[in-house]
């Protein structure tokens, strides 16, 4: 199971190679895995008719770089 975003997502794009440990578990529980319908990622696209920024968290936070 994987979000239909997947391929457009900004945040697995940038991330889904790192070896951050919260970035790996944020992929495995929401772009691979159950929570996905709850991404805020998802939501804020949904709201805002664009995506968010490649730093926002499916948990909706943004990673300070
Ligand atoms: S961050 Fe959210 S929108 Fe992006 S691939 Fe993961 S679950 Fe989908």
């Amino acid at each position: 199971m994987e979000c239909e975003l997947l391929n457009s997502c900004g945040f697995f794009k940038k991330y889904s190679e790192t070896k951050d440990l919260a970035c790996r578990s944020f992929i495995r529980n929401y772009c691979k895995g159950q929570k996905m319908t709850e991404c805020k990622r998802k939501e804020y696209r949904k709201t805002h008719g664009k995506p968010p920024v490649d730093d926002m968290m499916p948990s909706g936070g943004i990673i300070a770089s």
